[in-house]
């Protein structure tokens, strides 16, 4: 679920544009009319599998937790993937790997 005052830079002209979360039309660039409604749905997507992510940490599924986290970091990298990234390589003993996820949150 996308926070309310949820924005999407353009790809193309970079302007950050407001996503209203009950809009009934597909989203377009206010500048440069350029198409967002792909991706807020990768967004979207990609939120969700972080979400799934975090329960299964939660649940000590850390091969489940790092599946998820690698899938949501290759739609849509973002610090909240790569947490939880970091923390189930940390409990699963793999240190090159968290090594890795660090990176990724701390570049
Ligand atoms: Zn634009």
């Amino acid at each position: 679920m996308l926070p309310a005052d949820a924005t999407l830079r353009c790809p193309s002209c970079r302007r950050a544009n407001p996503i209203d979360p009950d809009r009934t039309v597909a989203l377009r660039c206010a500048r440069c009319d350029c198409e967002l409604e792909p991706l807020v749905l990768i967004r979207s997507a990609a939120e969700a599998l972080v979400r799934q992510a975090c329960d299964a940490l939660a649940k000590d599924d850390f091969a489940g937790a790092a599946r998820l986290a690698t899938q949501s970091w290759t739609l849509m990298p973002a610090p909240e993937a790569a947490s939880c990234g970091l923390l189930a390589a940390i409990n699963r003993g793999e240190l090159p790997n968290a090594e890795h996820w660090h990176q990724r949150l701390h570049p």
